[in-house]
């Protein structure tokens, strides 16, 4: 068997993955990155990305469907259109375009650098020897460290298993028909985004959700918005109620809701999207002695797991299961191990839910300063009273700043709107670099922009509140 030495072995070229291999070669380590799928893992090719694409896609197709069925003339915006169709086929055939042109940007990125890839299934033989199994051959890598970042992977409900009419999100990311009904096992994130696009393409979506309300990780004035927003689109949501079992043959799901009452809901499909979990399995863990919690690999400040030599980074070492913070680490495990001093002192993981409208969050909430024990002030500034979110005849929603009492020392800014998403770096940078309101507030902000609420809502957090 062929055998290659190198300094950095890193298992999986997700965001994690390739950020850390190429970041590593640019230091001058000499790196191999082994992946069994295509690059740029869920995030590029089943995630972010192609979720993202068919979001937007949804987005237009609606638009266009308000204006033909006299909406738009209500809102005297004078816009009329004759009809609106949509080929799904088609739009996948976009969505994937952009897939492709991404994956050959990650490929040339790790060849610039010289990385070398490595395509097959990686196995570990111990901490430091990894067999790659490839197409044609199958190699022995020895390495110096090995960065573990093999992501995560759709939790399967066992009474509904994925396959036939039972989707997970990558399964739904590539229909080409739209199906007349959907059902959306489960109110997270990937829920919802997917749930919301299918409505806006035509489908008839009920959300299946166990807790009391939809997005549960976020609090109920964050979510009001959206909430509204899905029976504005006729989206039915069963809250408090079960998704017990579907039959195909029929296409009913049978449900079961607080009373423990059985009833039965017709789906042409269903989309399980109940959460996501690291990928541990297939790789050779039981070959290691790495200590895991609550199904992650446990690491430290350094991305260190358990045993010496041994990373973990991206999903399969943690929440926020985000691309952003997969590559932060990346890019910090690979400083490391250049000899680097780095530990993760970031100060907020900022995250966006790319419903309509949007949420973002950087930082402390309310309910997460409370839990804190700090004494904290709240104000926010609602995009009602904001002209350009008038003008994009999107007011709902709003702008919120937490921050410290004593000092205006600003803890967390949440945001719920359309095209709120792009303020998440401004949030992120002004929580990360130590502001207080009154640097916000005595920014100028360009106008007319929804980010003015930021600045409102901080004018008013120092007692300055000016437009309303
Ligand atoms: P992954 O991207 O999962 O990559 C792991 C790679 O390792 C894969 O390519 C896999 O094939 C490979 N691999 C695994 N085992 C082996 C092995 N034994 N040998 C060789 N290769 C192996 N995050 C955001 O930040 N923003 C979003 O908007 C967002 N939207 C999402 C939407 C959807 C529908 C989904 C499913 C996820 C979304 N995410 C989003 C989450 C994001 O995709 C993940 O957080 C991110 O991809 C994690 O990166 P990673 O490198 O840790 O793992």
């Amino acid at each position: 068997m062929n055998t290659i030495q190198t300094q950095v072995l890193v298992i999986g070229a997700g965001p994690a993955g390739y950020v850390c291999a190429i970041r590593a070669a640019q230091l001058g380590l000499s790196a191999v990155i082994v992946e069994c799928d295509k690059p740029g893992g869920t995030c590029l090719n089943v995630g972010c990305i192609p979720s993202k694409a068919l979001i937007h896609a949804a987005d237009e197709f609606h638009k266009l469907t308000t204006f033909c069925d006299g909406q738009a003339a209500s809102t005297s915006m004078g816009i009329s259109a004759k009809s609106a169709s949509i080929d799904l086929h088609e739009t996948i055939i976009w969505k994937d375009g952009i897939v492709d042109r991404l994956n050959m940007g990650v490929s040339g990125l790790l060849k610039k650098a010289n990385v070398q890839v490595l395509q097959g299934v990686a196995r570990f033989r111990d901490g430091k020897t990894v067999i790659v199994e490839g197409h044609d051959e199958t190699v022995q890598v020895h390495s110096d460290n090995v960065v573990i970042a093999t992501g995560s992977e759709p939790v399967e409900i066992p009474s509904l298993p994925f396959g036939k009419k039972i989707l997970s999100s990558t399964d739904a990311l590539s229909l080409t028909q739209v199906p007349e009904t959907l059902a959306v096992i489960g109110g997270g994130y990937i829920g919802l985004e997917l749930g919301i696009s299918f409505a806006k393409l035509g489908s008839k979506v009920t959300i299946v959700e166990n807790e009391n309300r939809i997005l549960p990780q976020y609090d109920k004035e964050l979510t009001e918005p959206v909430v509204k927003r899905l029976e504005q689109l006729g989206v039915r949501v069963l809250t408090q109620t079960k998704a017990l079992s579907y039959s195909g043959d029929d296409l009913m799901l049978k449900i079961t809701g607080t009373n423990n009452e059985e009833s039965e809901i017709h789906a042409d499909k269903l989309l399980v999207t109940v959460g996501r979990r690291a990928r541990l399995s297939d790789w050779g863990l039981e070959e290691l002695s790495l200590t895991t919690q609550n199904g992650f690999i446990s690491i430290d400040e350094q991305c260190q797991t358990s045993m010496r030599g041994v990373y973990a980074i991206g999903d399969v070492s943690g929440e926020p299961m985000l691309a952003h913070r997969a590559m932060a680490q990346g890019d910090m495990v690979a400083r490391i191990l250049a000899g680097q001093l780095r530990r993760w002192d970031q100060q907020c993981i900022p995250e966006v839910c790319f419903t309509d409208p949007e949420i973002v969050t950087a930082g402390l909430s309310p309910d997460d300063a409370e839990a804190a024990g700090e004494q904290f002030n709240v104000c926010q500034f609602p995009f009602k009273a904001n002209g350009r979110a008038m003008s994009l005849q999107r007011e709902d929603g709003f702008i919120r700043v937490v921050t410290q009492k004593e000092s205006n020392v600003i803890l967390g800014l949440q945001a719920v709107g359309t095209g709120v998403s792009e303020l998440s770096a401004a949030f992120s940078i002004a929580i990360e670099m130590g502001a207080c309101a009154e640097d916000i507030a005595a920014t100028i902000h360009a106008h007319p922009t929804l980010s003015e609420a930021l600045q409102e809502a901080c004018m008013a957090a120092i007692g300055f509140g000016l437009h309303i």
